[in-house]
C-alpha cells in the first residue's frame, strides 16, 4: 500500500469513528479475580515450538492475549521451588530465600526440602514424599499475601501437581492450597490447631468424585492425536534400549496428561464453589501444572508423550479459559513457567548437538582426592548437590573457616581445568555481587549476575558450579528420569509469560522481561501495594479503567551488594 492509500484508508476510518461506527475498546473495570497459571518446564522453545497448533486455551491465550515470548527466569537455579517463588513475590530466588528444590543443613548436614515444614502434618495418611510441608521456608511475601492484607475478605487459594507448585505461589496466607496425591486425591497441610476435615472440606467432594470415577474406569493413556505417533523413536540410553510411545512402557497417572486435567478440573470446581470473583474483594487463585515438568523428566520434550501432553494441555486450558468469560466480577490470567527445559541429551545428540551429554559424575571423585591429599583430611571434602558443591567433614556437616574458604578456593581452581565445566563461583563472592543494573535485560545477565541471583547464605552451596551449555547433571535410568533443567543457560530460563482477560485484543511484546514481573503488574492492576524491596517492575496491560504505571524510581548510583546476614554457629561473637 503507498502512503497515499494508507493515509487514504487513515482519513477514511477517522470518518467512520467520527459517525460512531468505529470505536475504540472501552477501558474494562478493574478484574475481580486474578488467576495465574504455572505450566511446570514449559520453555518459551516449548511454546513457539507448539504455538501454530494449540487450538484451545493456549490459542485463545496466546493470540487474544498479550504475549511475551521472551519471558525470563533470570536467575541460575532454574528449578521448581525458587521459579515458582519469584512469579507472586517480585523477586529473585535469592531475595525468596529459596535457591533450590532442596539444599543441605550446613549445620545438620541434613538434606532440606524446600517447603518442608515440620510444625505442620499433611492432610492425608499415605505418609512418605515431601513429608509436611509449608511456606514458612520462603521469606518474601506473595500477590496473595499483600492482597489479604489490603482487603481481608478476598480469597486465595492455590491448586497444583506437585505441594511446592501450590505453597510458592499461594503465599503465606491462603485460604487454601491443594496438590494432587496419588492414592489419596488432592491433599494439603494442617498447621497446629486446624483439623485436616476443615481444610480438605473445599475438595472433599471432589476427591470423591475422582475416586469413584477412577475405580470405575482405571486411567490410562492412549493417543488422543495421531500426529504425535509420527513422533515415536528408538533410543538407547545407559545401555538400555528404548521405544518412545503412547502409552509408555510403564503408565504412571503422574507422568501423563490426566494429571493436569484433573488438576486444571480441581481449579474450575474452586472457582464455581468458593464463587471466586464474584464477592466484593478481588479473589486470587495461582494454579501450577505440573504434567509438562513430569512428562519431559520421563520422556524428554521431542518424542509422542510431550505432544500428547501439549495438546491435552491446550484442551484442559480451553475449559479454564471459557470458565473465565463467565466470573460475574470479571478476570484477568497470566499464564507462565517456573523454568524452561529442553531434550535428553541422546536424542540432542543425534540432531545436530554434539556436545550435549551427560556431566561425568567422577568429577567429584578427583576433587575429593585432590583436596584431601592437599589439605590431609580424613574424610571426603566435597559433597556435590546438584548446584554446587558443599565443603563438608564427618557427616556432611559444613566445616568451619577459615579452612571451608581455603578447600573452596582450591576446588575453584581445580574446577577450571575440568572440561565439563563453565564456570564456579565461590558463595562468599556471590553474595557480594551487585544486582545487574535495573533494565539490563536477562540475556545479557553474566554467569556471575545469574549465579548471584540463586545464591542464598546459609541455604546455597559454598561453590556454585555452572557446567557447559548441553551438558546435564543427571544420571540416566529408563523408567526414571533422563532429562532434566536446572542450569543457568537460556533453555532453562526463557519462558513465555502472557497476559490475557475476556475482550482483550491480541499483542505481541517481543522484547525481555521477567517473571518478576508479573507481580507488580498484577499489584498495579488490582490496586495492593508491593513492597518496596522487590525486584520486577510493572508492566502496562492497556485494556482497564487503571492509571499507567508509575515511572520507575532512578537507578542508585551504586547499586547494595546483597548483606549475607548469616552466621555459622562457630562464626557467632
Ligand atoms: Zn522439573
Amino acid at each position: 500500500m503507498t502512503f497515499r492509500r494508507c493515509a487514504g484508508a487513515l482519513a477514511g476510518l477517522a470518518l467512520l469513528a467520527a459517525a460512531g461506527f468505529v470505536h475504540a475498546a472501552e477501558p474494562k473495570p478493574v478484574p475481580k479475580l486474578v488467576v495465574v497459571v504455572s505450566v511446570d518446564q514449559f520453555s518459551a522453545n516449548l511454546f513457539s515450538q507448539y504455538r501454530s497448533r494449540f487450538t484451545g486455551g493456549l490459542h485463545v491465550i496466546a493470540e487474544q492475549g498479550l504475549t511475551y515470548a521472551n519471558g525470563w527466569q533470570s536467575h541460575m537455579g532454574t528449578e521448581t521451588c525458587p521459579g515458582h517463588s519469584t512469579i507472586l513475590t517480585g523477586k529473585h530466588p535469592n531475595k525468596t530465600g529459596i535457591p533450590a528444590n532442596d539444599w543441605v543443613d550446613p549445620v545438620t548436614g541434613k538434606e532440606v526440602y524446600c517447603f518442608t515444614n515440620t510444625a505442620n502434618v499433611l492432610a492425608d495418611p499415605l505418609g512418605g514424599g515431601n513429608g509436611p510441608v509449608g511456606p514458612d521456608n520462603m521469606v518474601a511475601t506473595t500477590l496473595g499475601d499483600w492482597l489479604k492484607a489490603a482487603s481481608p475478605a478476598s480469597r486465595v487459594f492455590g491448586v497444583s501437581g506437585k505441594d511446592r507448585g501450590a505453597i510458592a505461589m499461594a503465599g503465606h496466607h491462603a485460604d487454601g492450597v491443594y496438590w494432587w496425591r496419588e492414592g489419596f486425591g488432592f491433599t494439603t497441610f494442617v498447621e497446629p490447631g486446624q483439623t485436616a476435615v476443615d481444610r480438605l472440606a473445599p475438595v472433599a467432594a471432589l476427591n470423591a468424585e475422582l475416586k469413584a470415577r477412577f475405580a470405575a474406569q482405571p486411567p490410562g493413556w492412549a493417543y488422543a492425536q495421531e500426529a504425535c505417533r509420527k513422533l515415536e523413536g528408538d533410543y538407547v540410553i545407559a545401555g538400555e534400549a528404548w521405544h518412545t510411545t503412547v502409552p509408555p512402557r510403564r503408565f504412571a497417572f503422574d507422568t501423563s496428561p490426566l494429571l493436569d486435567e484433573v488438576t486444571v478440573e480441581a481449579a474450575l470446581r474452586l472457582l464455581a464453589d468458593q464463587k471466586l470473583g464474584a464477592g466484593p474483594a478481588t479473589d486470587l487463585l495461582a494454579i501450577s501444572l505440573s504434567g509438562t515438568d513430569r512428562i519431559g523428566h520421563s520422556f524428554g520434550t521431542q518424542g509422542p508423550e510431550m505432544c500428547e501432553q501439549m495438546y491435552r494441555l491446550d484442551t484442559a486450558l480451553g475449559t479454564l479459559t471459557r470458565a473465565l468469560e463467565s466470573v460475574p466480577g470479571g478476570a484477568v490470567l497470566v499464564l507462565t513457567a517456573d523454568h524452561g527445559g529442553s531434550d535428553f541429551p541422546e536424542r540432542l545428540a543425534q540432531r545436530g548437538y554434539p556436545q550435549a551429554r551427560r556431566v561425568d559424575f567422577k568429577i567429584i571423585e578427583r576433587l575429593n582426592a585432590g583436596l584431601k591429599a592437599r589439605f590431609k583430611l580424613e574424610v571426603d571434602p566435597v559433597a556435590y548437590d546438584g548446584s554446587g558443591l558443599m565443603i563438608v567433614g564427618k557427616g556432611k556437616v559444613r566445616l568451619p573457616q577459615p579452612l571451608r574458604g581455603k578447600i573452596a578456593k582450591a576446588a575453584v581452581e581445580m574446577l577450571a581445568s575440568e572440561p565439563d565445566v563453565e564456570a564456579a563461583f565461590l558463595l562468599d563472592d556471590l553474595l557480594k555481587t551487585p544486582a545487574p543494573p535495573a533494565g539490563t535485560p536477562p540475556e545479557l545477565f553474566t554467569l556471575q549476575q545469574r549465579a548471584a541471583l540463586s545464591a542464598v547464605a546459609g541455604r546455597s552451596p559454598d561453590v556454585a558450579v555452572i557446567l557447559k551449555w548441553g551438558v546435564f547433571p543427571l544420571r540416566a535410568k529408563v523408567g526414571g528420569a533422563i532429562s532434566t533443567h536446572g542450569s543457568a543457560w537460556d533453555y532453562d530460563r526463557r519462558v513465555p509469560i502472557l497476559m490475557w482477560w475476556p475482550g482483550a485484543s491480541g499483542q505481541e511484546r517481543m522484547l525481555s522481561v521477567d517473571t518478576t514481573d508479573i507481580a507488580p503488574t498484577l499489584a498495579h492492576l488490582i490496586g495492593v501495594t508491593a513492597p518496596a524491596d522487590i525486584d520486577g517492575r510493572c508492566l502496562d496491560l492497556g485494556g482497564f479503567a487503571v492509571a499507567a504505571c508509575p515511572a520507575p524510581a532512578p537507578a542508585a548510583a551504586a547499586p547494595e551488594p546483597q548483606k549475607p546476614g548469616f552466621r555459622w554457629p562457630w562464626e557467632k561473637n
